[in-house]
Parts: C-alpha cells; structure tokens; sequence
C-alpha cells in the first residue's frame, strides 16, 4: 500500500515525464474539491484514536495550569479539529484566532463557528468574538496584528498554536516555527506550538520536539471513479498544467497512476486505499535551546551506524557521545530544565534507539568490561558461581562472552553477538535462560544517572573501584534494582552494570530439518517437537524450532542445544530423537562460536535471510505450542507471509526462568515454555517503503491472532509504536502499576519518553465501582441505571464485564453461541456450571488470572471518569484488587434481592447471599458472619422501576464527586523526597493547619460516615493524626471518645496490644522496632458500636494494632467500622487487615493516593 508522499512523487514524476507545459497552483474551488475527497476518505479511526485523543491530553494538560485556553489555529479548513473535542474541553477555549487563505474555507469556517452543534455552537464559552484572518499565516504575523482584529488585549498570547495538516507547502518550517513560539502565552508557562501531519517525515533542522507520536496505520480511501481520481490527482500534486490540452493529458495519466499505487481493497475494485500514517509533533519554547547542550558534550556529526532498520530513517536532533558520566549528567540536567527528552542508544536494535528531532545519547563510550576476581574481592569464590563482572553500558553481547571467556566464566545472554544494554535491561533470553535464569536475572547492581535529579546513584551490587567518586546511594535502591531487572531501560540512564557470572560451557548445536506436506503434518509436527523432545529436556538443554516456507513448501527447522561445563559429557544425555531422522548438522561449539550457530543465520533460506535484509519481530510467549488452536495460527501465519523470508521461531524457555515469582522482579512474564518470535523479514533496500510496512502489518496481525492466547509479550522489542501499547499491556502482567508507579518517582519529567511503554496512570478510570452480587440480583440493571445519572453530572462512563473475555474464551473452546452467552439470560443460565468450572480451570492454570482480566478491564476503560464493572466473583475484591490500581477510588456495591425476586429473574442457584451472610444487627449494621469483607455498599434491589437506583447513586456515589472533597485533596500538599529521595509525602495533617480545613473535613467524616450516628457508642482513635480529627468530629457528633495511645502514657488501668511500626517513609531499622498501644480499660463497653477515626491508612498496621486491642476489649470486629481521611492503596493495609481476620471491617476513606 503506497503512501501519499509516494503517490505525490510518483504523480510528479509522470506529469514530467508527460508535458513540459507550465503549472499553476491550485485556484479555491479546486483545493477545496481535493479536499473534501480526502476528508471523506480519510478513516475516523485516525482522528478518534489519534489526533483528538492526542489533542485531548494536550489541552487536559494545559489545563493543569491555568483555568482557559487561547488558541491560535493555523488553516483549520472549513470546520476546526476543535469542534470533535468534548464539550468540557470546548468550553475551556475562552479566546479563539485563525489564518484561513481559501476563500472558500474561509466563509465556511465563519458559518460553522456561528451554528449551534446540537444545542450549543462549537466553540460557546469564547470571551470575544473569534478573530479570523483570511490570509496565509506569514512570518511577519506578530501578536500585536493577530490580536489587532478583535481588539482584545494585545500582549496577549496564546496557550497552544495548531497546526493540523496545514503544514504542507510551508517552506522555512523551522522560521515559522520559531515565530509561533514567540506568539505562546509567558505566563502561565507550558504554552505549545502542535503540529499534525500526514505522511511521516517533518524536518525543522535542529528545533528539538517537545513530544512526538505517530499513528502508523492510518489509511485513505478513494472511490475508484474518474471524477474523483481527477478531483484528488491535482490536489496531492499541489498544480494543475496551464494548458488545457496538457491538463487533460496529465490527468488521464495521473488516473493511471492512482490505481496503479491504490492497493484494491481486497476484491474490491471499487476503491482504492492508500496509507496514510500521522504523526503529532509539539515544540515547546526551548525548542531552540540545543546550543546549550552541544557546547558541553562531546557531539557525532556524519553518519550514524545504526543496526535497526527504522530508527536509521530517523533524523535526531543531536547525536552526542559521552565519554564520562558528567557528560550524561549534562544531558539530563539539560533535558530536565528544558523540559525535553532523551533517547538512549545501546546496541541500536531497538526501533525507537533514535526518534526524529529527540536528542540521542551514545552510550558505546561506556566500553569497559571488568572481572571482579578473588584477589581483588575476599568474597568472590573461584568457582564462577559468585564471581562477577562489571559491565559498560555501551558494551554488546559479543564483547561480553569473550571477555568472560577468557577467565572461563559466562553470563546468560541472548543469541546475537551486537545487542546492546536493552536486552539486560528488558529481559534477555538465551541459551543458558533454562539453566540459569533471563539476563536481567544475572544483574546484582548497577550504576546510573538519575533522570529525577541528574545524580549518579549506584545500587546493588557495585565493587568499591566501580563506585564513581559522586555516586550515592538511594535510600529506595530495592525498587528500583527490582524495576531495572526487567523494564530498565524506563527508569535512568545505566552506565554500568555488576553481573553474577557461571562456569563457561560448551555447546553442542544439532540441526535438522523438515519438509511439511500440508497442515496436518505441520500441526503434527509441531506437536511431537513439543511433546517428544522439548518436554523432556533437562534444564542445561534447549531446543528451538523454526517454521519457515522454502521452495514451495513449508518446512520446520528443529535446533537442540545441549550445554555442559563437562565437555565430555556432552551428548551422553539419553534422549530419545530417533523420530528427528538424521540431523542435518552438528557442532561443539564455545560461548563464541555458539553465535554463528543460529539457523536463521546459516541454514534456512540458505541463509539469506540474514544477508542485506531488515526485520522486524515481536515475541509473544507460548504454552502449548503443539496444541491445535496454536498451530492454526502459526501454519496459518506463514502461509500469509508477505515476503518469503518471514519466519517464526520458537525459543524455548522455562527451567530457571520460572524459578523467579512473577514480582520477584519486574520481569513480569515467567511461566511460559515457548518465546515465538514472529519475524518480519525484508531486503535492505526496501527500508522505508510500503514493503517494510506492509510486513510490520504481518507482525502486529499475526500477534492479534496469537495473543488471546499467550501468556504475555516480551517486551524488549516494544516501543512508542501505539499498536505496542496493547502488547506493553501483556508485558509486565500484574508488575504493571507498580512500574507505572515507579516511573513517575523515577522519571517525574518523562525524560526517558520513548520506552518501552509503562501506562500512564493519569489515564486510568478514577472512580472505580465493582458491582458484585448474586446471579439474577440486577447488577447489569443497576449498571446500566447508574450510567445516565453519572453523566448527567458530566462524567464519562464506562461498563465493563469482567466475564465477558472469559465467556469469549469458553464460547471457542466449547462452540458456544458467545452472543447468546453475552445477552441472552436463559442461556447463560444454562451454561453457568460449565462457565464456571471452566473459569475455574483456567485459573488452576494461570493463578494471575483474576489479577490479568482485572487490568485489562481497567486499561481498556483508559479515559472515562467512571467505570462500572459487573460479574466479578472475587471474594474481597477491594482487597485484591485496589493495590494494583492505587491512583483510583474503588468501592463495592454489592446488589442483594430476595430469593423470590431472583426466581422471577431466572436463576437457578437457590442460596440468598443476603439469606446465608448478611443480617442486620441490633444497630442496623450489615452482620457478616463468614463473609471475607464487607463492601462499601449493600443496594437492595426489590423493587421494580430505576427510581430507587437513581436515589441511590445520587445520595451515595454522587457525593464521591462532591467539589468539597477536591476542596480537601487539595488542602494535602505534596512534599517530594520527604522524609527520605525518593518519597513523595504527602502532608495530610496539613488540613487542619489550614483556614477552615478541620471543618471541611469533619463534615465530609460525618456525611461518609456508614451509620446513623444515633446508633454508634464511641469513636475511638489514635494518635496523632487520630486525634485531630477525631476530636472534632466527637464534639459535633456528641459521642464520647476513646483515645488509643503509646504503652506508658494512660494511667492504669489499662489494656494493651504490641503493635509495629507503620510509617511507610522511615527506614527499614525503623520499621523493624516493636511498640505497645493502649486504651483506658472501662473506656469501651463489650458489644460497644465503634466508628474508628484516623488520619491514614497505608500499611495497616496501627489499623491492626488498634482492631486488636478493641477485639480485647469485647467488641466484634462485625461492630467496627472505619473512616479515614487518606488511603494510600500501593501500601496493601485491606490486605493486611484481612489476612488478621479484619476482612469484615467496613472501611471508607475520603481521600485515595497513589504515592506514599
Ligand atoms: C537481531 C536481533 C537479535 C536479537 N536477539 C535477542 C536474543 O537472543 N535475546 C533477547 O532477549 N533479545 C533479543 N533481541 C531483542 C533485543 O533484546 C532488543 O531489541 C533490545 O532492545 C536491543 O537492545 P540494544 O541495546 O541492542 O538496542 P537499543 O535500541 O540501543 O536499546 C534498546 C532500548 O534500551 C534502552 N537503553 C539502551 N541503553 C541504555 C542505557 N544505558 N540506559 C537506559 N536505557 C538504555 C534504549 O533507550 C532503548 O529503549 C534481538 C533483537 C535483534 C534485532
């Protein structure tokens, strides 16, 4: 599929070819013709997943900072981009300006900023009436003429200057440019120019990029008639011939053309498509400032050597090649300042290594590579095991092995000799991953540059001569040793790396391969590879398989690599490989020699797929690689492959790898057998063109098709590609939101921005309500009753089944109807047992799974205010789950109704949650005798009609959206690196030290609180947060306090409970000393109704302490429930709670944080 750039050179290439006849640009009428062609063609799909959802962030940005917006837009055409923004972002422009030179757009942009869209005009909230210029913008546009038309104030600026897709034709880009930047508001800062364009590369010579995205697979489409071909010709070309004869002539040539490039859409001959990638580019006003960096570090000019075929398409701003770690610090320091960004350059096989107009650091300076041997460290034993080596971050694998050789030890890497840091960073699988675990595994310390602060910080395991003389040591090193051995590449510049090291072995490398009459013996194959031969491997062994089409005909490649630090001991395993036949080749081969043994490289396509080609993979990990379903997809792959070199190859894992728990370290993907690594291959010489893209499709489709059923994607290949952002998802597994939240503590500025993507967590849902219950209780009606009233309050809503994938999964295995299944009551009814053992099963299978299906709800609602989810069964599902998502508020509702009511619903099940766990006490409180946890809410849902659902929401939920408790998080300031770097404090006794905030808090305690106060006997807190508010809250309330204290200060008689420290932000030392707690003996009554107050709830402890002592003291943990002001969830204090036999404790919080 040609791309419109390729078409224009073509069309221009042909009316040279044809005519020497003088060409004129286009009149209006003609322009506006092209126009409307390619807007009629052009997929919504770019717009809704792109350039709105990009400009939508921008501008939610902006407003992060100011309460309006000002916009200067540059050619909006007849209607502005503007107009697709929600209503709540339109009406923050307050102050609108264009440049619009047809005369024909011109009229219709007027008209449509004066019609009403529905009930309202696009832009309703503008404070002057919009200033239009019907003129191109010219460099000499200054503010003073911009703001002379609609005499508003002239020194005036604007917050963001757009440019969508009116880019093309402006020569001088970097001038223009620069002149918009001096057209940004001064005050407040963070004003940006925002360019869209069209078909990919834009130079600004040297202006540096604030941000960048693309949108790869955007596509146009065009009706396959003449009019319309001679419509769009001339408007791609940007001329039409003077004469009229040559016009005529150029046109029928043109048409020619068009579907020559057009690929028809299938059988379809009626359009033709042509790609049209996207890609959003923003420039701040330090988009000039790279002499300041150049001046202090050491520069490459020429030509880079670049492994990855893509990035060598891309035009950095700047190379620069640190030869000492200062110059790293500069770099951060400037990117830091100027808030910009960095990419980082190990071995450059990675496709995002440079990004056009980012700043690239060469870190192949970084080259030296040291044993650490026993006489210069007493610790190191001789026999490998323990030994270390200490490695430059701009060293390749290569020069690793060989090092390490030369005192008879190895690390495990990966198979290439020329990959770089990313691969220790991100993973690193190898042949020595079954024996000794991934390469990230091996990494005991590291040495890097903070891109928080620009500090050098060593952690882990650094021998004293590898320390940098200004190296510190942070006090949060754990996490963040534990998030570089996996997503490393996300958190700091590494310059150096301590790896554990193993005993040298050699290899025995066996080849054979297979010719393949059709699929059934495909899929047989496949199956007994799996079954007969790497199934039965022990861990020193590994054997990869290669499924590849050659003369005519598919074949597999079986490859076995046995390793021994015995060499003669190789080959006396008694494997059974008599139904391989005759291997094809064997060697004994070293650590070195083991890199030139790879198939790809030597045997299939008589190794030519490795000579003068680029690739492209991405590496699902697999299973059950023999079962059916698997190998359909990867037979059915091949067949597919857009050039005969594609491959897929299955590196077998397992053994050690899954020694290590999923959070171990932020490797997140460990029980796997098979990496399948779907390979795009193509000849050098077509880097750039449609064929690379057309085989990047390939990839990405062929892992739609295999990822429902992997058990996650390797992420060392992912990048700022969007369609990696789905893949990046599987990546890390439930590893996900602590590295989301890592990545905010570690790179706070986003400096490292073109990474392997971790989630945002600004996008997640903030309110999160699980609604559980019963089958036939209503928990899709309540849903779906919920929605209008969240929406009536402009809040975006979202309802999500968390049974749905699961349901889908069931429904292809089993040959269920999977729409019936979703919508049709009876039917599910009918398949519940089985669904459920199903379910059941699979999570046998993945014990993560529940955790998974959660994430992957939750991400998939990216953007809505609101998200609803139905069908969840997880007992305490607040506990499991809020921790993995700690940024947003969730609550349960659970819907009960009666055993009658559900009959009448159709369900079949004859046990009443209500009947069997829940009974009101003496006090009107929920009894849960049995029950895990208690949900936030109880709806009872009897009664027909919505009314009393909406009474519900708006009485219950509403108020969690209530301006008072904004008012109040922002009475809570953040302190950062309090009390020790690396913490974000928050102050939340700051509330009572402000005007007015010990009210304001005391009256939302009081609105939250769970019970009628009438009903409750005291409320008890601790000190000293507890206190505070607590107090106040007793005044007003009138029921008499009970005041918890440290052992020693009440006068006896008391009683007492030994609890342990709980403050999250002290040391380890700290947190290890015991304390007692205690409370006036007669202060509370056996069978007392408690409402507990305190300031936080993070790790649960004093909670706990301050349970127990009550449970001394007579009263039922049934009796108890609990508000506190602020809950940090990441800190898993429910959890706590819960494993002490607290589950049933109501708790509300008004405030949730994701920080400490
Ligand atoms: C031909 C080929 C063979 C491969 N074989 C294997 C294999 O056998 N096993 C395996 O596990 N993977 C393999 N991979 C995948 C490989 O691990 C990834 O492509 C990896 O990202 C490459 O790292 P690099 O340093 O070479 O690339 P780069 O593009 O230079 O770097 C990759 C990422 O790491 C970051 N990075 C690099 N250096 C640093 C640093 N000092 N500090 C912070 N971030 C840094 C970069 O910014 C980038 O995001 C292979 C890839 C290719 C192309």
């Amino acid at each position: 599929m040609a791309t419109i750039t390729e078409l224009k050179h073509a069309l221009e290439h042909k009316a040279s070819a044809t005519t020497s006849s003088s060409r004129q640009p286009l009149s209006d009428n003609q322009y506006s013709t092209g126009f409307d062609i390619l807007k009629q063609g052009s997929e919504s799909s770019a717009y809704e997943k792109f350039i709105i959802t990009q400009l939508s962030q921008l501008l939610s940005r902006l407003l992060e900072s100011r309460a309006c917006l000002s916009m200067l837009e540059i050619g909006p055409g007849p209607e502005s981009v503007l107009g697709h923004l929600s209503s709540r972002l339109r009406r923050k422009i307050t102050r609108y300006s264009a440049f619009e030179p047809n005369s024909l757009f011109f009229a219709r942009l007027k008209e449509w900023l004066h019609n009403f869209q529905g009930t309202e005009l696009p832009l309703s909230c503008l404070e002057a009436p919009p200033a239009l210029h019907q003129r191109p913008f010219a460099l000499e546009s200054t503010l003073h003429s911009i703001s002379a038309t609609s005499g508003e104030d002239k020194a005036a600026g604007f917050d963001m200057v757009l440019f969508c897709h009116s880019m093309y034709g402006m020569k001088s880009r970097r001038k223009i440019i620069e002149k918009t930047l001096e057209l940004l508001v001064n005050n407040p800062k963070g004003g940006m120019v925002v360019v869209f364009h069209r078909n990919g590369a834009l130079n600004f010579e040297g202006l540096v990029h604030h941000q960048t995205a693309s949108f790869p697979s955007g596509q146009i489409r065009l009706a396959n008639k003449d009019a319309d071909l001679d419509a769009f010709s001339p408007f791609v070309a940007g001329y039409v011939m003077q004469d009229k004869d040559a016009d005529d002539l150029v046109r029928k040539e043109w048409r020619q053309v068009l579907r020559e490039f057009g690929r028809h859409d299938g059988s379809n001959e009626v359009q033709l498509v042509f790609s049209s990638p996207e890609v959003m580019v923003t420039f701040n006003q330090h988009a000039t400032k790279l002499p300041e960096l150049t001046a202090e570090v050491p520069v490459v000019r020429g030509e880079l050597i670049l492994k990855n075929p893509d990035v060598r398409q891309h035009r950095p701003a700047i190379l620069v090649r640190p030869t000492e770690i200062r110059h790293v610090q500069q770099c951060v320091h400037w990117a830091i300042k100027h808030d910009l960004q960095l990419t980082i350059l190990g071995g450059s096989h990675s496709d995002h290594c440079v990004w056009p107009n980012v700043v690239a650091v060469d870190m192949s300076a970084f080259n030296q590579i040291q044993i650490i041997s026993g006489q210069e460290d007493e610790s190191v034993s001789v026999s490998g095991m323990g030994a270390r080596i200490v490695v430059g971050a701009g060293c390749r694998s290569g020069d690793i092995i060989q090092k390490a050789m030369e005192s008879g030890l190895t690390v495990p890497l990966g198979s290439r000799p020329s990959v770089g840091a990313g691969l220790w960073l991100s993973g690193g699988i190898g042949h020595l991953s079954r024996v000794h675990g991934l390469t990230s595994d091996a990494i005991k310390g590291a040495v890097l540059v903070s891109v928080s602060s620009g500090q050098i910080l060593y952690i882990g395991d650094v021998p004293g001569q590898h320390r940098p003389r200004d190296a510190i040591h942070p006090e949060n090193e754990d996490e963040l040793l534990w998030a570089i051995r996996g997503a490393g590449t996300n958190f700091g510049i590494i310059v150096s790396v301590t790896f554990q090291t193993y005993i040298a072995p050699t290899y025995s490398i066996r080849n054979w391969v297979i010719p393949l009459q059709d699929d059934a013996e495909a899929r047989l194959w496949l199956h007994n590879f799996d079954e007969l031969l790497a199934k039965k491997l022990p861990r020193s062994s590994s054997a990869d398989s290669y499924l590849y089409w050659e003369a005519d005909q598919l074949h597999l490649g079986i490859t076995l690599i046995e390793s021994s630090v015995d060499k003669t001991a190789l080959g006396k395993q008694t494997l059974e490989l008599e139904f391989l036949g005759s291997c094809k080749s064997h060697k004994i081969v070293d650590g070195v020699g083991l890199f030139d043994t790879e198939m790809y490289m030597s045997e299939m396509h008589s190794g030519n797929s490795a000579r003068k080609t680029s690739a492209f993979k991405r590496g699902p990990f697999l299973k059950h690689i023999g079962t059916t379903n698997i190998a359909n997809i990867l037979i059915a792959a091949i067949k597919s492959r857009p050039t005969p070199f594609c491959y897929i190859h299955l590196l077998q894992g397992g053994g050690a790898i899954g020694d290590h728990t999923m959070d171990g370290t932020a490797f997140g993907c460990r029980d796997w057998e098979f990496e399948c690594v779907v390979t795009g291959i193509w000849s050098r010489h077509q880097d750039g063109t449609s064929t690379a893209r057309v085989v990047k499709n390939w990839v990405y489709d062929v892992m739609k098709d295999l990822l429902p059923l992997s058990n996650g994607v390797y992420s060392a290949d992912l990048g700022p590609d969007p369609r990696d952002i789905i893949l990046a998802e599987k990546a890390f597994a439930s590893n996900r939101p602590r590295l989301a939240h890592l990545k905010t503590i570690f790179d706070p500025h986003h400096v490292l921005a073109y990474t392997c993507p971790l989630p945002k967590k600004s996008r997640l849902p903030r309110f999160i309500i699980l609604v559980t219950g019963q089958s036939c209780v209503g928990k899709d009606h309540f849903a779906r009753t919920c929605v209008p009233v969240f929406e009536s309050k402009d809040l975006s809503v979202q309802i999500i089944s968390i049974s749905d994938t699961i349901k889908g999964e069931y429904a292809a295995e089993t040959n269920t109807e999977l729409i019936r299944l979703l919508h049709d009551r009876a039917y599910k009814e009918q398949h519940r047992p089985a669904l459920t053992a199903f379910f059941q099963a699979k999570r046998q299978q993945i014990p993560q799974l529940p955790q998974e299906n959660f994430l992957g709800a939750v991400y998939s609602a990216e953007g809505a205010d609101v998200l609803l989810i139905t069908g969840m069964r997880d007992d305490s599902p607040i506990t499991t789950f809020s921790q993995l998502i700690p940024e947003s508020r969730m609550i349960e509702v659970r819907v009960e109704a009666s055993q009658e009511t559900r009959t009448q619903r159709g369900s079949q099940e004859v046990t009443s949650h209500r009947d069997v766990h829940s009974q009101r006490n003496d006090h009107g409180m929920e009894h849960l005798d049995g029950l895990n946890s208690r949900p936030t809410f109880i709806f009872e849902n009897d009664k027909h009609g919505d009314s009393s659902i909406v009474s519900f929401v708006e009485s219950s939920l509403l108020p969690y959206f209530h301006e008072d408790l904004w008012t109040l998080g922002n009475m809570v300031r953040q302190v950062p690196d309090f009390p020790r770097t690396g913490i974000e404090f928050r102050h939340v006794l700051e509330i009572a030290q402000q005007k007015g905030g010990l009210k304001l808090c005391t009256s939302l305690l009081r609105a939250h609180a769970p019970h009628d106060w009438s009903k409750i006997d005291r409320i008890v807190c601790c000190e000293a947060g507890g206190f505070l508010f607590a107090s106040v809250l007793a005044l007003q309330v009138d029921i008499p306090l009970v005041i918890v204290r440290e052992a020693g200060k009440l006068p006896p008689p008391t009683i007492s409970v030994t609890k342990s420290s709980s403050h999250v932000s002290y040391s380890a030392a700290e947190d290890a000393k015991e304390k007692r707690i205690e409370m006036d003996k007669d202060s509370i009554a056996n069978g007392d109704s408690v409402i507990l107050i305190d300031d936080v709830l993070a790790t649960g402890k004093t909670l706990l302490a301050v349970l127990q002592l009550l449970g001394s003291a007579g009263v039922r943990s049934e009796s108890v429930s609990v508000l506190v002001v602020a809950e940090f969830p990441i800190h898993r204090g429910r959890e706590l709670l819960r494993r002490h036999g607290f589950g049933g404790v109501g708790i509300k919080s008004l405030l949730v944080y994701g920080g400490y």
